[in-house]
């Protein structure tokens, strides 16, 4: 048996960096999954981790999910790729369309990359317009146009972007501060903005909720100047609510962009909106969108299981009281401690050093170190969190009542272990 650490120094010689995904390089060295169920990951030295990182959102409905890996396998006897429409696409796109109102068409991908780029060309192909508004912090992918000021493993780099990326990608690119509408109204004024895309729950600086009514605002703003709203829910969407952020905070956006959880493990995201939205979508339209792995057959079955899952009535408020429960039993431990603590239904994040977090520059004030020392000493009693201050730690509904009591207690130990 080879360990996490002998694995790492000969995965460094034949992958950049060690791993495929920069996030995934844990310093001093990652720790290798054997396999996984439910709430649990296990290692190649067999020991277990209660999952908090879910690979960074998807698995929601947890590991070796068995209703999921039987509809894949049902489907794998059908074929794999078929580079033609199949029926159950329609199926998945109809049953979409049902959970979340205002998507009323879609294009499936299998990235959250390739949805908020093309959600991005879209808005640029509709309105005529070049220049894009981001949010500080707000993280959509790794593609060219959204790679300013961005968060994820973006925030931890030293460069502010990423080297490569010519200046006439980002040179119409802006960022602005969350939770400012007046940053957002005097950059839009000239009514050259095609779209503003936005986290809106910003989940990859950490967790930083939306203050009262800005949402709306955004939307207000955005409809006002003619802008396109593009709600990114690779995160939020399936997770706040059945019908994602929009739903939970009652705003509409334009273009939706979905990912993660929806493909219950498989790679399958997609955006959409409106019909006469989407219709501009190639070959309908003229905004060019395509891809092999598209609508593929096996993610397509993992889609429509999860849909089913998703749907049934306990899966959320499951889901909303096992939260409650973690980040009440944080705050009583945290009481003392000065510490910032958000979350909303299947996500949370606990901030150190900092009272308040409502936007990136507040969030950059947290004490890393005192999570560096928190996150290690987690990992040595067995509670895998995302290994970053800048991440949102996620919950399945695997995370059941025994689950939490354990990483409560844990939590309790290893937080009095870093006070010493
Ligand atoms: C993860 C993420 C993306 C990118 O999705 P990938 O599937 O990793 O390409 C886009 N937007 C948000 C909000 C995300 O969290």
């Amino acid at each position: 048996m080879r360990t996490n650490k002998e694995l790492f120094e000969e995965s460094k010689k034949y992958l950049c960096g060690g791993v495929n995904s920069p996030v995934r390089a844990i310093k001093p060295y990652p720790f290798f999954t054997e396999r996984a169920k439910g709430a649990m990951l296990l290692d190649v030295e067999g020991k277990s981790y209660i999952d908090y990182c879910l690979c960074y959102g998807p698995m929601m409905l947890g590991h070796k999910n068995p209703e999921i890996i039987d509809s894949v396998k049902h489907q794998l006897e059908k074929g794999t790729l078929f580079g033609t429409p199949t029926e159950n696409e329609i199926i998945f796109a109809k049953r979409l369309s049902q959970v979340i109102p205002n998507v009323e068409k879609i294009r499936c991908v299998s990235t959250g990359t390739e949805a908020t780029m093309s959600a991005v060309r879209l808005a640029r192909g509709i309105t005529g317009r070049q220049k894009i508004v981001k949010f500080d912090g707000g993280f959509h992918g790794a593609h060219d146009t959204v790679l300013v000021k961005a968060g994820s493993g973006v925030v931890t780099t030293t460069i502010p972007g990423s080297k490569g990326i010519p200046e006439v990608s980002i040179k119409n690119t802006v960022s602005i501060n969350f939770n400012d509408i007046e940053a957002l109204s005097s950059v839009i004024e000239k009514r050259d903005v095609a779209g503003i895309i936005i986290e809106p729950i910003m989940a990859n600086i950490g967790c930083i909720l939306p203050e009262k009514g800005y949402l709306k605002e955004v939307k207000r703003i955005a409809k006002q100047n003619e802008t396109l709203l593009i709600m990114d829910e690779v995160i939020t969407g399936f997770r706040v609510s059945l019908g994602g952020a929009q739903e939970y905070f009652k705003v509409n956006g334009d273009i939706i962009t979905m990912g993660k959880i929806i493909g219950g493990g498989f790679p399958l995201a997609a955006f959409g909106g409106k019909r006469k939205i989407m219709n501009e979508i190639s070959p309908e339209g003229q905004v060019y969108n395509a891809g092999t792995f598209n609508g593929n057959p096996v993610s397509i079955a993992a889609g429509l299981k999860t849909l089913d899952i998703l749907e049934r009535k306990d899966t959320y408020s499951g889901i909303k009281k096992m939260t409650e429960k973690i980040m009440d039993g944080i705050y009583d431990m945290t009481s003392k401690l000065k510490i910032a603590l958000y979350g909303a239904p299947g996500m949370f994040c606990l901030y150190f050093g900092v009272d308040e977090v409502k936007n990136y520059d507040d969030a950059k004030k947290s004490n890393t170190e005192m999570f560096k020392r928190f996150h290690k000493e987690l990992m040595k009693r067995g509670v895998f969190l995302p290994p970053s201050q800048f991440e949102c730690n996620f919950l399945s509904i695997n995370h059941d009542e025994q689950v939490i009591d354990k990483t409560l207690d844990i939590m309790t130990s290893a937080l009095n272990s870093i006070k010493r």
